[in-house]
Formats: structure tokens, C-alpha cells, sequence
């Protein structure tokens, strides 16, 4: 396998759909190689698109804030999106672009193997359980999916458009990342860590 780098690298021309035309940049995800954690959102917005960095906008600092309060750094965990292009106008993707990019985010998850993957709305939660799920049902449950845990929530941009700060929504953000925080407390150490030699 090669390197997340490597593949990065190789997105980062990326011409398999119409969104490489519109787009200021290929924005691949950002975070630790080695992370357990992994969050998967729908696809860059207007800022993300500017500064290849997924979740750099208001969701951005939304998703910040929630890792925050459970105590998870953001460094230590990778974020990405479904779709590496941003759509003109922030439209929906359509099908043949998710599928000319879903080779990309398949590697990903490959390349950093996380124990844990967070899809943040219905858009990431139906790509990665392959199945038409609602977010208001299936938001704050753990998926076993070819040996991890997926916890779909619901997406920040949703929270924020849809009551903010007082709303039962960021209730049920908030219970979701202890959630998230709690599975991963629960997973097994490898055994070089359970000995302590790293
Ligand atoms: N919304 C997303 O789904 N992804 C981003 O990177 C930013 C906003």
C-alpha cells in the first residue's frame, strides 16, 4: 500500500468528474495518519474549498468546539469529506461524482485504519452503512462495520441551521461525541501499548 501522502498527492490532480473544473482545490482530509478516529462529512464548502482543509468554516468551528468539550484533540484525528471537490453553489453531489469519488475515501480508510469512524449527517451516514438511514434515527449508535465502529451524528451545518445553540439537536451533539468519546475508551489496546514499549 502506499503512503496517505502519496495518495493525496495523486488526488490533489484528480480529473475523474466535472467537479475538478469548479473547484479551487482538491481537498483530500487533514489530521493524523495514525488516527483511531475518523470523521467523515459531505464535501468542502465555500472556505474549505479556498483552504484545502476540510471543516474550516462554521460546521468547522462547530466540530471544534464539540471535540473540545470531550477532550479530543484535533490534531490527533482525521477529518474528511465523502466528496473531495466542492459542488458549484454548494448543490448535492450526484451520484456519478460520489461514485467517481468514492475510490478516494475507500483508501483513506484503508491507509489510516481507524477504529473509530464519526459520519457526520445523512449524506456520510448513507455512504458508509450503504443503506437509506435517517440521521434522526440511527445518530449516537455504533455500527460494527468490517471491524470498526461507525457512530453516525448529526451533521454540525445541520445543528447550527436548525435551532443552534439551545436546540435538542445540539443536546443530542453533545451526547453524541461522549459517545464517540466513550468507544473509544473502550477499545482494546494493541499489545505493543498494553506493554508499554511505544
Ligand atoms: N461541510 C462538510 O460536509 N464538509 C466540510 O468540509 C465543510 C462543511
Amino acid at each position: 500500500m502506499r503512503t496517505l501522502e502519496e495518495a493525496a498527492l495523486e488526488a490533489s490532480t484528480c480529473p475523474r468528474c466535472r467537479l475538478a473544473q469548479g473547484r479551487t482545490q482538491v481537498v483530500y482530509g487533514t489530521g493524523s495518519p495514525d488516527a483511531d478516529l475518523m470523521f467523515i462529512g459531505e464535501g468542502p464548502g465555500y472556505y474549505e474549498d479556498k483552504q484545502g482543509e476540510p471543516f474550516v468554516g462554521a460546521a468547522g468551528q462547530l466540530l471544534n468546539r464539540m471535540l473540545e468539550e470531550v477532550g479530543i484533540r484535533r490534531e490527533g484525528v482525521y477529518i474528511c469529506n465523502v466528496i473531495k471537490c466542492r459542488p458549484p453553489g454548494n448543490r448535492d453531489p450526484f451520484p456519478d461524482e460520489v461514485e467517481a469519488c468514492a475510490p478516494w475515501l475507500r483508501e483513506q480508510i484503508a491507509l489510516i485504519d481507524p477504529r473509530v469512524i464519526v459520519t457526520l449527517g445523512n449524506f456520510a451516514t448513507r455512504f458508509i452503512l450503504d443503506k437509506p438511514a435517517s440521521i434522526s434515527r440511527v445518530r449516537g449508535q455504533r455500527f460494527p462495520i468490517e471491524g470498526r465502529t461507525v457512530i453516525p451524528t448529526f451533521h454540525p451545518a445541520a445543528v447550527l441551521h436548525g435551532g443552534g445553540e439551545a436546540s435538542a439537536q445540539m443536546t443530542a451533539l453533545r451526547a453524541d461525541f461522549q459517545e464517540i468519546k466513550a468507544a473509544l475508551a473502550e477499545m482494546p489496546q494493541p499489545v505493543e501499548e498494553q506493554l508499554g514499549l511505544f
